[in-house]
């Protein structure tokens, strides 16, 4: 597959209707992704998911931020070691201040670590939210020694001392000041792309539209470009950086 995206939500409600030609559309234009579930209804239906299209989908599962507080963590845990096997990394995990106060943070962090924990054990990845909240998630990693992706990563100031860290930045298909500064300054070798579909995506007039894993070449394409290289080479690095980070099931 020449294209990769790092990280999807194909379980999405909203893409439901047209599923069936999101993934004819990403067998035409050769796009595999990993579909990432975030709590345990989202988690089967991913599961589920790739049963259906193993040839095009993978799947991650974790208990995301907007789900710590009222989702079981001991029952999600059973739930990742039953179907371990499975999973191509755990995620979407992490924390998010954005959406939440201070005082969510300690069940957010103890539901995040659980999680890191697991995959460090599993030797799986981490695939990792970090809205608001980078420091405290980039304080946090050096504990855990899974493989580490910080997902729609557009934070040029903390961008340093998580590539330092060994972190994968995983870039979207959205235009920011920062994504051209990451694009161009972060080592290939630490890079992916990325839809977050439905999310992350904006039509002609700028306006938030329905992304789908095919539309990840945009943040191929840009990466190219601002290197200045040809897009196969960067197809074929961050193909690399891929394969290495998820496992293949
Ligand atoms: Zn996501």
């Amino acid at each position: 597959m020449p294209f990769f995206d790092a990280h999807a939500h194909l379980e999405h409600p909203k893409l439901a209707e047209t599923l069936p030609e999101i993934l004819d559309r990403m067998r035409t234009t050769q796009t595999a992704c990993v579909t990432h579930g975030t709590n345990m209804d989202t988690n089967a239906k991913t599961l589920e998911l790739k049963k259906q299209n193993p040839d095009v989908v993978f799947a991650a599962c974790g208990l995301d931020a907007f789900h710590a507080a009222n989702e079981s963590l001991d029952a999600h845990l059973a739930f990742l070691e039953k179907h371990v096997n499975e999973l191509s990394a755990v995620g979407e995990i992490g924390l998010d201040q954005h959406y939440f106060k201070p005082q969510d943070l300690p069940r957010q962090k103890e539901v995040f670590q659980a999680q890191l924990k697991f995959a460090e054990e599993n030797k799986l990845a981490a695939v990792i939210h970090t809205r608001a909240a980078v420091q405290e998630v980039l304080d946090l990693l050096p504990s855990y020694r899974c493989t580490k992706v910080l997902h729609f990563f557009l934070e040029k100031k903390f961008a340093p001392n998580a590539l330092d860290q060994g972190c994968f930045l995983s870039l979207p298909t959205v235009q920011s000041k920062d994504r051209t500064w990451i694009a161009q300054n972060a080592p290939l070798e630490q890079l992916l792309c990325e839809t977050d579909s439905p999310y992350g995506w904006k039509n002609e007039n700028g306006k938030a539209a329905t992304n789908e894993p095919a539309n990840v070449r945009e943040a191929y394409g840009f990466i190219a470009k601002t290197r200045n290289k040809d897009l196969k080479d960067v197809q074929t690095q961050i193909l690399k950086n891929a394969e290495k980070v998820f496992s293949w099931h």
